[in-house]
């Protein structure tokens, strides 16, 4: 698969796509990321790319022009059609569903906003499914995309050394995973639930099941269907 993600702010990502999983998935070439700034498309000469919003009100808003040159360049990148990407509070709500579906595309273009958000005519010009990751407000699309690029990448087939974590995470079947212990068998006072310890496998994984399902009822009805 190859990311592309436009932003104002390509620093934030270096430390993020350096380590981890999201690393080795890279040098494994599961993945290609790249960051294009979306600044180098200013025809500007102080590389401007907000302005005030027309009738009035507070802030700067990014300007369309530098955002559709900066995307018809990385489109022409490579030659997959990609499924686009606009980060912002307005779009729909990201879900491991979500995650799962974009972990199957060949091509990702994410464009990140910042200031005020985006000129109206980046919405309705581009081709782009507009996704955010919260009912919040960041500063700027740029974590919203780490979020969203780091959550599909995990579920990349091959990139986790076992296929079975992902299937095994919360809300891949619906519900909150079971709990889960390592060594030592006791700390301060607290012991691992005899039936881990006892290596019979249904036992073990009917009572995960039965764990899974009261730790959703308890902390998440709504995905029970309960409120
Ligand atoms: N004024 C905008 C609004 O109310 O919709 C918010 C702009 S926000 C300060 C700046 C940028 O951060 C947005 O253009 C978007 O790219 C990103 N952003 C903020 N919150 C987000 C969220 N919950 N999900 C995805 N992106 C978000």
């Amino acid at each position: 698969m190859r990311i592309d993600i436009l932003t104002l702010f390509p620093e934030v990502f270096a430390s993020h796509l350096n380590c981890s999983i999201i690393k080795r998935a890279q040098d494994e070439g599961f993945v290609q990321v790249v960051i294009t700034d979306i600044r180098e498309f200013s025809t500007d000469n102080y590389r401007k790319v907000d302005d005030k919003p027309y009738g009035g009100g507070p802030g700067m808003v990014i300007m369309p022009g530098p955002v559709f040159t900066c995307f018809e360049h990385v489109e022409k990148l490579s030659p997959e059609k990609p499924k686009t990407i606009l980060l912002t509070p307005q779009g729909s709500k990201f879900n491991q569903a979500k995650a799962h579906e974009l972990s199957s595309e060949k091509r990702l273009i994410l464009i990140a906003g910042k200031y005020e958000g985006f000129d109206e005519r980046i919405r309705t010009g581009l081709d782009a499914e507009q996704i955010s990751i919260g009912d919040f407000v960041l500063n700027g699309g740029e974590l919203a995309a780490m979020v969203i690029i780091d959550a599909t990448i995990r579920l990349i087939p091959g990139v986790l050394g076992d296929d079975d974590s992902a299937k095994n995470d919360s809300f891949s079947d619906g519900l909150l995973e079971y709990p889960q212990y390592t060594r030592p068998e006791v700390f301060r006072d607290m012991k691992v639930p005899d039936i881990l310890l006892s290596g019979n496998h249904q036992k073990i994984a009917e009572w995960r099941k039965q764990q899974s399902l009261e730790r959703t009822k308890k902390n998440r009805p709504d995905l029970l269907g309960e409120h």
